[in-house]
Formats: structure tokens, sequence, C-alpha cells
């Protein structure tokens, strides 16, 4: 039998709030694989039918909860490792909850208010496309709140955090870690590829001026908020391919180690007969 693969998730971890510098951190890691090596897409296809197994335990389980939380730079690839790692995965106990720029009411509350109602109820998973990380991230760049203000919010998300998982939630937390040239990149490919032309944001190129900025505030994110209970893994993302296969790991390891089990069935079924 053909050796299989595997990745070792735990470099790409971020030990418990400890600084990062993120320039330190590879986007473009391949694990020594090839795309193209038949058993990588075997690999993919192995664990993405694990997921599917997983998550229909969940389900029937029902005790817990699951948390996924996506963060990016622009064209990072929230979208398309969504799309790929849970591709087949039963929409029934799926949500994705994304969180684009806040509403007038949105911004009338506390910044976690639109937040929390969004998170998993018991046998579900959510995946967040984008989160209340916003909160120290875009906001912080544009200085739309003080600097006091966005500070004090790393201690309110581990708070957060810690109510959520007190509670029976499991945590996971990716920032997919991209260069700046993969950003040309891809930029380059939306407004040269007609398909991709939608996706194209003049705004993008507004942010990409504040990347540096943006580092900053990633790495900052990262050392304060990667805690033991919900930890933060840095997916080199410059390949997707690679990207997708680091996440689904991760999601398939943190799935597994929740002693999830079918509830036994109903006393007597053996003995019912239908007509
Ligand atoms: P997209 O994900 O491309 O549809 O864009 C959503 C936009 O909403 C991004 O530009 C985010 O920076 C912005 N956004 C999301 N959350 C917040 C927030 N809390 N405050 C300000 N802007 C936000
Ligand atoms: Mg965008």
């Amino acid at each position: 039998m053909a050796h299989t693969p595997a990745i070792d998730v735990n470099q790409y971890r971020v030990q418990n709030r400890r600084r990062i510098d993120l320039a330190d951190w590879s986007t473009d890691d391949n694990g020594g694989m090839a795309k193209r090596d038949p058993a990588v897409g075997l690999l993919f296809d192995e664990l993405n039918g694990r997921l599917e197994e997983l998550q229909e335990l969940l389900y029937a389980d029902g005790r817990h909860k699951l948390l996924v939380v996506i963060q990016a730079t622009d064209t990072g690839g929230k979208d398309g490792t969504i799309r790929h790692v849970f591709d087949g995965v039963n929409p029934q106990g799926v949500r994705v909850a994304s969180f684009k720029r806040p509403t007038d009411d949105e911004l009338a509350h506390d910044y976690l208010w639109r937040v929390h109602r969004h998170t998993p109820r018991n046998g579900e998973i959510v995946i967040f496309n984008r989160s209340h990380y916003e909160d120290v991230l875009v906001v912080r760049v544009h200085g739309l709140v003080s600097g006091k203000q966005w500070q004090r919010r790393y201690g309110h998300i581990r708070d957060f955090e810690r109510l959520l998982t007190d509670e029976g939630t499991t945590i996971v937390k990716f920032f997919l870690h991209i260069s700046k040239d993969e950003q040309k990149e891809r930029l380059q490919a939306r407004l040269d590829e007609p398909e991709k032309h939608w996706k194209f944001d003049v705004a993008d190129l507004k942010e990409r001026n504040h990347w540096d900025d943006y580092q900053t505030a990633f790495a900052d994110m990262l050392a304060e908020t990667g805690t033991s209970d919900a930890p933060w893994y840095v997916v080199p993302a410059d390949r997707k391919w690679y990207r997708n296969l680091v996440i689904s790991t991760v999601l398939v390891d943190t799935l597994a180690a929740l002693d999830l089990r079918f509830p036994d069935a109903e006393a007597g079924l053996d003995a019912i007969e239908i007509n």
C-alpha cells in the first residue's frame, strides 16, 4: 500500500500567548508534498470523508458545539477554504456566519452583540467568515476607535471565548497567512480573468497600502488571543491545496478528540415490527 502522508499541524499552532513575528511564519510551506502526487489527492479525500462522518456524529451526539473562526488578509482565501474543506458535509449541521461592515444598529451596540447570537448550538458547526477579530484588525488599522479601546478588547475576547468553551463550545481559529507577492498575483488574476471580475474590489487595493499595519495587528491578535482553549493556527496559505490539507487535518483531529458517540438506541427496537 502507498504511504499515506500526514501533516504535523502542531508547528502551525500559536503557543499560549507567545509574542510572534509573522515574518518568521511560512506562507508557502508545502509540507514536503507535491500537489500532483496522487497520494496527496487521496489524503484530502480521506480527510474530507472523515470530516463528513465526524460532523454527522457531532450532530447525532448533540452534546458538543464547534466554532471555527477564519481570518485572513484580503484575497487570503477564506471563501475558497470554506467551499473546499466543507465540500460534501451535510449542510443541515453546518452554518456560515459572515461578518461585514457593521450596520448602524450593530454599531449602536457593543461589538460582541452581533457575534454572540451566531455561536453554535448543540450538535452544530458554525464557521465565522471574519469575526469579532475585525474589531482589533480593520478597526485598529483605520483608527475607528481609540487605542485604549481596541487594546482592552483582547481581554474581552479572551473572556468571551472562555465563556463559550466553559459552556461546551470547542473553538479553533485559523489565520490564513499569505505573502504580499501572492496577494498581488491574486488581485491581478481578479483583474485579468473575466470570471473573477466580480471578486475585484478597489477597496482591497487601499487595504494593501496598509499591509505592514495589518501584519502587526494580526501578530498582536495571535499572541494576545492564542490560548490553549481557543488556539490559533497560522496556516501557510500561498498554496491553496496545502492550506486545505492543514485546515482539514486540524478539524478532523479536533472533532476526533471530542469522544463523540451515537446516542443509545431506544430500548426494544428489535421487538418492533412494521406492518
Ligand atoms: P468582504 O469579506 O470582502 O465581503 O468584506 C467585508 C468588509 O467588512 C471588510 O472590508 C471588513 O474589513 C469589513 N468589516 C467586517 N467587520 C468589520 C468591523 N467590525 N468594523 C469595520 N469593518 C468591518
Ligand atoms: Mg473583500
